[in-house]
């Protein structure tokens, strides 16, 4: 018998709430999002291919029924860690619900639905090449670039926009010897999404982060960390979960990724040279 996990949250950007149903789907189907509010419930597949450009988050979009779903980063970092490869995610909104603005809520989520198969991580294509992208934003260096490897590991470097703070650093691998899954849900997914105090008014009248409460956030300012943190690199950890969950649209592979400073736009850029890298599966 399927098990169907549900829940229901705010999304982060809209402030949109909504209601989630996870179960698992046909093997060879992939991750689909299903938008059961609209005519026909149109499906979006999770692939790198149907990626739209976003501030602040990943969003995806079916041409064919101009159907959304957005901020799918923190679900499909969990999917790509605990082997999940074929679900359905049935949503009744724009956006996905944010829980505790960490992917902690979409691992109990995954864990409900019983579609967590650890073996099947290890069974990705190798990356041929290396492949790079650059940023030329700014004096300080923004890259991300993935080397050949035979297990799969990511390195994120968090510069703090504020001067005179530390650089975090946050790693992630996934090989023979280490407990990949128990790692990520220990270490990375319960790091909250990052904010920037001075920002968080100019965002708000951009549109964005609506659904954001302090609780959701590791908050920072000029002075330092605002409130209490989960980790002292909360940050460079959350951002490492969103790059995990980004490059999943391009299928999972074996590499070994260092990302300085990267956003969303250059996580997606990276996954598209990725995924025709490998022969666009
Ligand atoms: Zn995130």
């Amino acid at each position: 018998m399927t098990a169907v996990a549900e829940a229901s949250g705010v999304a982060l950007h809209t402030g949109v709430a909504a209601h989630v149903r996870l179960r698992a789907a046909r093997p060879g189907s992939g991750i689909l999002f299903v938008r059961t509010d609209l005519p026909g419930s149109p499906s979006i597949p999770a692939s790198i291919t149907h990626v739209i450009p976003e501030r602040r988050s990943t969003a995806l979009s079916d041409p064919a029924t101009g159907a959304t779903i957005r901020t799918v980063e923190h679900f499909l970092a969990t999917c790509f860690v605990l082997g999940v490869q074929d679900c359905i995610l049935e949503v009744d909104g724009p956006e996905l619900p944010a829980g505790d603005g960490a992917a902690l809520y979409w691992v109990d989520l995954v864990r409900q639905a019983g579609l967590d198969v650890p073996a099947c991580r290890y069974d990705a294509p190798k990356l041929p090449q290396p492949v790079v992208i650059e940023d030329e934003e700014g004096d300080v260096a923004t890259f991300i670039a993935a080397f050949p490897a035979d297990e799969f590991s990511a390195y994120y470097v968090f510069v703090p926009p504020y001067p005179g703070q530390a650089v975090q650093v946050a790693a992630y691998v996934d090989g023979s010897s280490t407990d990949a899954a128990d790692f990520f849900v220990r270490n990375l997914a319960p790091a909250r999404t990052p904010a920037f105090l001075e920002e968080i008014a100019t965002l708000r009248e951009a549109g964005l982060g609506l659904g954001v409460s302090e609780e959701q956030t590791c908050l920072l300012s000029a002075a330092g960390p605002v409130g209490k943190w989960r980790f002292p690199d909360e940050p460079a950890r959350h951002k490492l979960v969103d790059l995990l969950g980004d490059l999943f649209l391009a299928g999972r592979f074996r590499a070994r990724l260092v990302a300085v400073r990267t956003g969303h736009r250059h996580n997606a850029l990276l996954a598209r040279r990725v995924w025709e890298m490998l022969g666009g599966r």
